[in-house]
Order: C-alpha cells, then sequence, then structure tokens
C-alpha cells in the first residue's frame, strides 16, 4: 500500500517523493518508463569516462534562493557560468547579442551608448508584441533578426518566429554591454558530481520505491495507492482525448574526439548553417579534465521523445480543455513541463514541485 504515486522521476517527480517520504515520513512508488531516474536532466559516463547529459546540455540558473538551497542540499556545486557564441556569417560571436557581438560582426568599435543608438535607429516600432519576432524586431530591428534568430528558430521549431508566442526568444535578451554571458540569474553552476547523483541523493530513503522500465498504465491497476502525482505527458494520462498535444523533439548525435578541447566555448549556435541548432561540448559545463573530448550536436525533429511543449496559443487552448479534466480529479495531482506542457526550466519544474508539496500534499 502507497500513499503515492508519482509517475516519472525527473526533477518534479524527484522533488516530490523526496519531500513526502522525508518530510511526511509516507510510503511512495515512483513509476518511471525509461532505464534511469533523472528524467531529462539524466547524465552518465559514457564509454571514454567523460560525463555526458543524455538528453542535451542542462544547465543550472535561478533567482530563486528558495530552490537553490533546496537543490544544494542534495550537491555541491561547480561554479560554472555558460558561455554561447554564435556562428554568423563565417565569425563566432557572443551570443545573446551583446556590445562584442556588434563590433566584431560589422567592425566597429561602439560604446555602449553607440550601440544604443544603433538599436534605436534599426529597430521596427509595433504597437502590440504579438509573437516572438516581434519581440525581436522591436528591440534591434530585422536585419539582427535574420542573421540570429529567424533561421534559428526555423531549424528548432519548424516554425518561424512569428507563429510562436513571445516568451520563446524573450528567454534570450539583448545587451549593450560586454556581458557574455547566456544566464544572469544569481545562482547558476553545475552539480559536482553531476545531476544523476542529485537524484540518487533525493531518492534515499526507505520509504521510497522506484519501478524503472515501467510505463504506468501497465501497473496502476494492480497498486494500492491513495493519492497519484502524474509529471508525464497530460494528453498521454488522457488517452488522447482532445487530440494529441505538439511535442517538439530532438535527435542527439554524440562524438568523442581524440583531442583536449574542441571549441572555445560550452555551446556554439548555427543559426543559418546546417541542420543542427547547436554544439555543446560537455567537458566545458563540468570542468572534467580527460584527454579526450565529447560533443553533442542537437538535430530537431518532429518524431521522438516530447521534449519541448509548443508554445503557440491553440496549444495552450487544446491543453486547457486537458487542465479542465484534471482539476475535476481529486487526489490526482499534475506537475512538470509534461503535465503542465509549458516550457520550463529545471528550476521553476522545482519551484512549481516545492509549491505544490507545501500548499497541497498532506
Ligand atoms: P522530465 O524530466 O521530462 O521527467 C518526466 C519523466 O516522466 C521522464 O523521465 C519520463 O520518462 C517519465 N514518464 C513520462 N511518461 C511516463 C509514463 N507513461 N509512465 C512512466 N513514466 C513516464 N532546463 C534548465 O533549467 N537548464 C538547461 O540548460 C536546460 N536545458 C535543456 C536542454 C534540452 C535539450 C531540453 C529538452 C530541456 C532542457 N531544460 C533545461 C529543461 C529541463 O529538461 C526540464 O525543465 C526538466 O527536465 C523537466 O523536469 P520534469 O520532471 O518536469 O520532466
Ligand atoms: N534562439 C535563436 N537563436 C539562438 C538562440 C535561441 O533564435 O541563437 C531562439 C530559438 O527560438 C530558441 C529560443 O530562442 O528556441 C530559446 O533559446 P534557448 O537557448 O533558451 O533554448 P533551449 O536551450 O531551451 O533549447
Amino acid at each position: 500500500m502507497y500513499n503515492y504515486v508519482i509517475v516519472g522521476a525527473g526533477f518534479a517527480g524527484c522533488v516530490l517523493a523526496e519531500r513526502i517520504a522525508n518530510l511526511l515520513n509516507k510510503k511512495v512508488l515512483i513509476v518511471e518508463k525509461r532505464n534511469h531516474i533523472g528524467g531529462n536532466a539524466f547524465d552518465y559516463f559514457n564509454e571514454d569516462g567523460i560525463l555526458v547529459h543524455k538528453y542535451g546540455p542542462h544547465i543550472f540558473h535561478t533567482n530563486n534562493k528558495e530552490v537553490w538551497d533546496y537543490i544544494s542540499n542534495f550537491t555541491d556545486w561547480y561554479h560554472y557560468q555558460h558561455k554561447v557564441l554564435a556562428y554568423v556569417d563565417g565569425q563566432t560571436v557572443p551570443m545573446p547579442i551583446n556590445l562584442d557581438t556588434i563590433n566584431i560582426l560589422y567592425n566597429f568599435n561602439f560604446s555602449s551608448d553607440e550601440l544604443n543608438n544603433y538599436y534605436e535607429n534599426a529597430k521596427c516600432n509595433k504597437k502590440e508584441i504579438l509573437n516572438s519576432e516581434d519581440m525581436v524586431i522591436t528591440k534591434i530591428g530585422e536585419e539582427l533578426y535574420e542573421k540570429f534568430f529567424k533561421n534559428y528558430t526555423k531549424k528548432q521549431w519548424d516554425l518561424y518566429p512569428y507563429e510562436l508566442e513571445p516568451e520563446v526568444i524573450a528567454r534570450i535578451p539583448i545587451r549593450n554591454n560586454r556581458d557574455g554571458r547566456y544566464f544572469t540569474d544569481k545562482y547558476q553552476g553545475m552539480p559536482k558530481y553531476g545531476y544523476t547523483k542529485i537524484f540518487e541523493n533525493m531518492l534515499n530513503s526507505k520509504n521510497i520505491h522506484i519501478l524503472l522500465n515501467t510505463d504506468f498504465k501497465d501497473v496502476i491497476g494492480d497498486v494500492e495507492y491513495e493519492n497519484l502525482i502524474y509529471t508525464g505527458p497530460i494528453d498521454y494520462y488522457f488517452d488522447y482525448k482532445y487530440g494529441k498535444l505538439p511535442y517538439r523533439s530532438l535527435r542527439f548525435e554524440f562524438e568523442t574526439l581524440d583531442c583536449v578541447k574542441y571549441q572555445e566555448v560550452g555551446t556554439v549556435n548555427y543559426p543559418n548553417d546546417y541542420d543542427f541548432t547547436r554544439i555543446t561540448e560537455f567537458k566545458h559545463l563540468t570542468g572534467q579534465k580527460h584527454y579526450k573530448t565529447t560533443i553533442v550536436r542537437e538535430y530537431p525533429s518532429s518524431e521522438g521523445e516530447p521534449f519541448y511543449p509548443i508554445p503557440q496559443r491553440k496549444n495552450t487552448e487544446q491543453y486547457r480543455l486537458y487542465e479542465e479534466e484534471a482539476q475535476k480529479l481529486k487526489n490526482v495531482f499534475f506537475i512538470g513541463r509534461l503535465a503542465n506542457y509549458k516550457y520550463y526550466n529545471m528550476d521553476k519544474v522545482v519551484e512549481e514541485a516545492l509549491k505544490l508539496f507545501y500548499q497541497n500534499i498532506k
């Protein structure tokens, strides 16, 4: 007899399992269809002994002290700040666009004030920001939009920015200074011993049982339980009764090279060239020392595992139908990127899971 069955062993499922087991001293069964815990943040040492992220590069960053302190109970940190370059017009330049980006790209020698004027003259005026294209062109104009955003977005989503909600591209700031960090959150870093260790530490309780390689629908009829916490795709839970929600997937191509370093920074984005969006070299992220190096190329795809909810109004409306059904259920909680159909970062998932625990779980 379990007090809680939790479907999915990603951040959402593991935070809740940990809190329920350790603070409430209740029995939890986690059902996970993959052969490992950690959800999309799962990492492992590959055959050459290099720590890699199976589902693409994950960097932890947050402005939420409660989230940072909570995760810090389960790991020490390697104090990494992510850097990204974009390959544009034959050069690699800092991304997000900043003073150095513009000066290198156009061979200018602008100050921040001069760059502000440049943006001011280039930007398009619009009364309302209706989509991700508006989000960029109202700040920096069409030329930079075309070089850095338009084609990357088409590759990533198979949609142009005007077809996506403004929040998608709003994730990427536009700068007038030399700050070359991808994220500016107050707290950021990489778990010193990897993400999987965090999950192992969270789930290390006699109150928690874990069933891997199992789809919850195959066992749920045979388990006695009081409450269910579901972190998988919400449309699957309801047997797609309102149709399949669209998700974007990725194919990851890993390559281990016989050299110590492949590229200058953690990630290089390729907005206008190749079929992949970006190349990440893991050793930059993890600080690992090794005589070889592993990189991953990300190829966006409509087929495959559901990684990204697609932020379009029609999809949000379809999701709302499922959400209404979900709200009618007693003792079933929906949480996480797939169950809430939201483009959440890890910290937001942890924040939402802690909120659910403290407000609704007894
Ligand atoms: P998930 O991690 O997806 O976990 C859900 C789990 O449920 C999965 O393990 C799945 O197998 C399981 N499941 C689903 N259906 C069933 C079923 N029927 N039965 C049993 N189990 C089931 N966030 C950041 O903060 N920083 C980053 O740098 C970052 N980079 C990212 C890069 C990529 C390529 C991607 C795709 C995401 C990135 N994210 C990043 C987002 C991050 O991965 C998510 O916010 C986080 O992993 C979501 O956690 P979750 O628990 O909601 O979902
Ligand atoms: N984006 C872009 N060019 C870039 C980087 C990002 O056009 O060089 C856009 C693209 O639409 C992308 C979104 O901004 O999906 C968010 O980028 P982020 O790096 O946050 O994506 P994630 O890491 O979540 O895949």
